[in-house]
């Protein structure tokens, strides 16, 4: 391997002016660890716990949560972990939990409305969470499907609770903002939360009201859509009034156009598949922080996606 090449993908990442944007990896499991450390990864931001629940056929219980999020955060030696809570219903569905048919699953019990309906799920897992962040300061927790300010303090009242009943400390709070409503009460929602972490995947799916996964609509399913972007500004610039700092953990932040675009609007983390690190940090390391942020400003003025991508191709050379 090439010595230049390592050494790239493990600077920390920035843009070529200097401002700093962490790289972090979305990954599942510990085993995954060294693999996405040595792409070059800064830490976790997103690790779906609904993955220990999928690859499986029975409840995987307190103890063999509390082992698998214990083992991750080792593997992190440090750097942020951010466990998102059980993001069940959707398309992700999991069989032996004899959940109902829903007409809409997209827009049902869903992530946190399902964990309200199933403490038998939702408690455990809080439980094994704080057990493993009393240990480890680096472990965040994010809620996924927050779409009401209600919403955040229940869930954040149950983690309350478990903190307690453990003698646990504070443990840095963290919302996804996945569905418009989230992005459109960020403001309030900034005064109570440590981050956001924007889901592009579903925040695209519910703003155009296009199914994520339709083959047919796959095309237009962009969340390079300035009405998107509008939502992400709003999440930043909320955030920013607050002190708190918001990453994207949707495949955007993965696309180099994504990340080009997000880090312009503000966007201080970006979470991504291991693979797509270099080239993500090789992306913004060639652009200054003030020419993104013109051309994030240029990219909420387009009437669509394509004439974002046009637009940040004619800056940058990126996509196409
Ligand atoms: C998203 O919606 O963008 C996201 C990161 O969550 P998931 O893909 O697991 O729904
Ligand atoms: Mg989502």
């Amino acid at each position: 391997e090439r010595e230049q090449a390592r050494a790239a993908r493990h600077q920390p990442g920035a843009t070529r002016d200097g401002a700093p944007v962490e790289i972090a990896a979305n990954i599942n499991r510990a085993a995954d660890a060294p693999a996405a450390l040595d792409a070059g990864a800064q830490g976790v931001g997103l690790m779906r716990t609904e993955f220990l629940f999928l690859e499986r056929d029975s409840v995987p219980t307190e103890d063999e949560q509390e082992r698998e999020y214990r083992a991750m955060a080792q593997a992190m030696d440090g750097r942020p972990l951010i466990i998102r809570t059980l993001d069940i219903g959707g398309d992700k569905e999991v069989p032996y939990l004899g959940l109902e048919r829903e007409d809409n699953s997209f827009l049902g019990l869903r992530g946190i409305r399902l964990c309200f309906e199933r403490p038998d799920l939702f408690m455990p897992q809080l439980r094994a969470v704080a057990r493993v962040a009393k240990d480890h300061p680096n472990v965040h927790v994010m809620f996924p499907m927050i779409s009401t300010l209600e919403d955040f303090r229940r869930a954040r009242a149950l983690l309350d609770g478990v903190r307690e009943e453990l003698g646990v400390g504070r443990i840095p709070l963290g919302v996804m903002i996945e569905v418009p409503s989230a992005a459109l009460l960020a403001p309030l929602l900034a005064a109570e939360v440590d981050f956001f972490s924007v889901g592009t995947n579903d925040l695209t799916q519910y703003t155009l009201a296009m199914d994520r996964l339709h083959p047919q609509l796959a095309r237009q399913t962009d969340a390079m859509h300035p009405a998107v972007l509008q939502l992400i500004k709003l999440t930043v610039d909320a955030a920013e009034a607050h002190g708190r700092w918001v990453g994207v953990c949707g495949g955007a932040a993965g696309d180099e156009v994504g990340a080009l675009i997000l880090t312009g609007l503000g966007v201080r983390e970006l979470s991504v598949s291991p693979p797509q690190i270099p080239a993500v940090k090789a992306a913004l390391r060639q652009h200054d922080l003030p020419a993104l942020r013109a051309l994030a400003a240029q990219a909420l003025a387009q009437p669509n996606a394509e004439a974002v991508r046009a637009l940040v191709h004619a800056g940058t050379g990126k996509g196409r």
